[in-house]
């Protein structure tokens, strides 16, 4: 069975990305659903409607690392409109967003770089009324060049505060000694909001480690509020996808929903969670779909090898497609023997090695002829499916790393 979308994209209704220009004969794709986005954001939304104690609290997508290898520039346009925040870590995605509003006459949305920022880059910021985490010390220096930009408003931040994670943020140690220079900057930064990360709330399905980050974060919040005194109560987020579905309060003010944006659980553990604390167990739909074409698809001999290294021997006559997709498209090499990819429906053994811009797969019983097939690398075809997290695990490693791995050279298509 062929289900709907599984052409070449050229042939399905697809808007492009804006590079204009024809598809390469033989190129993999990654299809993006639309309707997958628009189903996880509303989970989330109905999740806090029925949870969140009638709070307005703020939707915030994180589209870090390329959208999480979706692709950010086909990603923005999508999510833009769902959600109230939009959290980045560069500061050049940051200016992206304020460039792509500009030139759709949209009204801008919340936007915050959460990664490190040049002194020069947090004037653009500031210009452009995007936010910044300020997490360390080294942001003293940003204040005298932010005085001498003579910026007509101040750079909105958020103060990162390190509760237990030992990545960025000021440990409880150096509140308030050690963030006394917003203080003295005052027409520089001005405090919008407070922020920290958890460390395990995804390996874990009991929480005893979050619960310490949140009395740390509460802890950190009061210094800092009692020093800088702003005009307005900041907004406090802490809570990532796991957080966010499975401990309700640490939601506070803003969700940052990453992975689970994006239609895949953090983790086991995190879905386990959910059970028990959610009651029933909410559908995230996977917005991603990896595709190609066969560029060959031909019998070989019983006895022959397949693939660098021979590690492979057909014991019968096989019908091979050669799929052009390797590990520089991040097809991860670790899954050599172990994977297998759906063509019309069914599972096709990977056989032998995975190289560079090629695999190869059995498809002696997927297909009658050696016509060309569309291979499925990742997503559903028929009944059948191969989810990211199976993939990683042939991998060993998570889905995280293997979609932010995603070649950003691959062709992303939006379908509804
Ligand atoms: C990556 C990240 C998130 C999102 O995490 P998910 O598990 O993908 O939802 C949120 N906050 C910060 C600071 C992050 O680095």
């Amino acid at each position: 069975m062929r289900a709907a979308g599984h052409g070449r994209p050229s042939e399905v209704n697809v808007e492009h990305g804006g590079t204009g220009g024809g598809f390469p004969a033989h190129a993999s794709w990654l299809e993006l659903s639309a309707s997958a986005l628009r189903h996880n954001v509303e989970m989330f939304r109905a999740l806090e409607a029925a949870t969140g104690g009638g709070l307005r609290r703020m939707m915030g997508a994180v589209l870090k690392g390329n959208a999480y290898g979706h692709g950010f520039r086909e990603m923005l346009p999508r999510v833009h409109p769902l959600v109230d925040v939009l959290y980045l870590i560069t500061p050049q995605d940051g200016l992206a967003v304020r460039a792509f509003e500009r030139e759709h006459g949209l009204a801008p949305r919340q936007v915050l770089v959460m990664g490190a920022i040049a002194p020069e880059e947090a004037v653009a910021l500031a210009r452009e009324g995007v936010d910044a985490v300020v997490a360390d010390t080294s942001w003293r220096e940003a204040g005298p060049v932010l005085r001498a930009a003579r910026l007509e408003r101040p750079l909105r931040v958020h103060v990162h505060i390190d509760t237990g994670l030992g990545r960025e943020g000021f440990t409880l140690e150096q509140i308030p000694r050690e963030t006394a220079f917003l203080a003295e900057h005052r027409e520089e930064f001005e405090l919008v909001g407070a922020l920290s990360h958890f460390s395990n709330t995804e390996d874990v399905t009991e929480q005893e480690y979050a619960l310490a980050q949140l009395e740390a974060f509460e802890t950190g919040l009061h210094r800092l509020v009692t020093q800088l005194s702003p005009a307005k109560p900041p907004q406090r987020h802490i809570a990532a996808s796991a957080a966010s579905l499975v401990l309700p309060r640490a939601r506070y003010d803003a969700l940052r929903v990453g992975i689970s944006l994006y239609g895949l659980w953090p983790s086991p553990e995190t879905r386990l969670s959910a059970r028990l604390v959610l009651g029933e167990l909410p559908t995230l739909k996977p917005v991603l779909a990896w595709r190609c074409m066969s560029q060959v698809v031909k019998w070989l001999p019983a006895g022959s090898y397949v693939g660098y290294g021979c590690t492979y021997r057909c014991s019968e006559p096989t019908r091979i497609a050669v799929l052009p997709v390797g590990y520089f498209d991040g097809y991860p090499r670790l899954v050599s023997g172990k994977a297998h990819v759906l063509v019309n429906g069914r599972r096709c053994p990977v056989l032998g090695r995975v190289m560079m811009n090629h695999l190869i797969v059995d498809v002696t019983r997927a297909t009658g002829d050696e016509r060309p097939v569309t291979a499925t690398l990742l997503g559903h075809d028929g009944d059948e499916t191969v989810s990211a997290e199976a993939v990683a695990g042939w991998a060993q490693t998570i889905h995280y790393e293997l979609v932010t791995r995603l070649g950003a050279h691959l062709k992303r298509v939006v379908v509804e």
